[in-house]
C-alpha cells in the first residue's frame, strides 16, 4: 500500500497568459533564472508570486461539512505568518482561489496561474477526507502551490540518487503513470527563479515521499506532514513582511 497519488502539476493550457498573468500581477517574477540569464525557449522559468501584500480571496466551489472547511481553512492558516498576504475567505463575490473538495485529484494551480481560471472553475482540487492520515499534509501541500511553489524533489540542486528505471516503473503499476508524467513530476529538474536560489531542501512539504528502493544509494525522504523552516523562508523571501527583501 502505497500512499495517495502524487499530486500531478497543474500545467497552464496557454503559456503565454500564464506569463502575462504572472508579471502583471508581480513584476518581481521577471527576475532572472539563478543562473543569471534568460532564455525564450525554455518554459516556465518565471515564477508565479502573487503581488507582495495583496488580499487572496478564498472560496469553495461546493459545499464540504463546516467541520471539513474549517479544517482547511486552519491549516491554510498555517501559512499565514511566513507571508505578507491577507487570506479572506469568502462566501460569494470573486475569488482568486477557489477549493473543489470533492475532485477525482489532489492538485492546484501554482500561483498566479490561479487567475486563468473562470470565476466558476476551482483552482484547487482536493480528494482527501479528514479521517485519511495524510489529510493535513495534503492540505498543506495544495496550498503550497497556490502560493506559487512548485515540488521540492524537482529543486535545480536536488541530485537524488533516483534509480530511473524503478522511479518509472514504480509511478506506472502505483498510480498509471507514463514515463513522460513521471519525467514530468519527479525526474525533470525545474529551471528558474521559483526557489529564489535557496537551498533544496528535503524536509519541505512540497517533497514527494521518496521509497528508498527507488534510489541507488541509502537514500530516502518520508511523507512530510509540516511546513519546513527553509519552506517558510522561501514565503518571507516572496512575501516580505518588511522592505528588507535583500536581507536574510
Ligand atoms: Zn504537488
Amino acid at each position: 500500500m502505497h500512499s495517495i497519488t502524487p499530486c500531478k502539476t497543474i500545467h497552464p493550457i496557454d503559456e503565454l497568459a500564464s506569463y502575462d498573468a504572472a508579471i502583471l500581477e508581480n513584476p518581481r517574477n521577471a527576475q532572472p533564472s539563478s543562473a543569471g540569464r534568460r532564455t525564450k525557449r525554455a518554459i516556465g522559468i518565471w515564477s508565479k508570486f502573487w503581488g507582495n501584500g495583496r488580499t487572496l480571496r478564498i472560496a469553495f466551489v461546493d459545499t464540504p461539512t463546516q467541520t471539513k472547511r474549517l479544517a482547511i481553512e486552519a491549516l491554510i492558516k498555517q501559512w499565514q505568518p511566513s507571508v505578507n498576504l491577507h487570506f479572506e475567505f469568502v462566501d460569494d463575490g470573486e475569488s482568486e482561489i477557489r477549493i473543489s473538495t470533492y475532485s477525482a485529484t489532489n492538485d492546484s494551480a501554482v500561483g498566479t496561474d490561479a487567475l486563468l481560471y473562470e470565476q466558476h472553475q476551482p483552482t484547487l482540487n482536493l480528494n482527501i477526507e479528514m479521517d485519511h492520515p495524510e489529510f493535513e499534509a495534503t492540505v498543506l501541500h495544495e496550498f503550497g502551490h497556490a502560493l506559487g511553489l512548485k515540488h521540492e524533489q524537482q529543486h535545480p540542486k536536488a541530485n537524488i540518487p533516483w534509480d530511473k528505471p524503478k522511479v518509472y516503473e514504480f509511478y506506472k503499476t502505483n498510480y498509471g503513470w507514463t514515463d513522460e508524467d513521471t519525467d514530468l513530476n519527479v525526474l525533470t529538474p525545474l529551471q528558474g527563479s521559483d526557489y529564489l536560489s535557496g537551498p533544496y531542501d528535503k524536509d519541505s512539504i512540497m517533497h514527494y515521499p521518496v521509497p528508498n528502493e527507488l534510489t541507488t544509494e541509502d537514500w530516502e525522504v518520508g511523507i512530510n506532514t509540516k511546513i519546513s523552516m527553509l519552506d517558510r523562508r522561501v514565503m518571507r523571501k516572496a512575501y516580505p513582511k518588511f522592505r528588507s527583501i535583500d536581507a536574510v
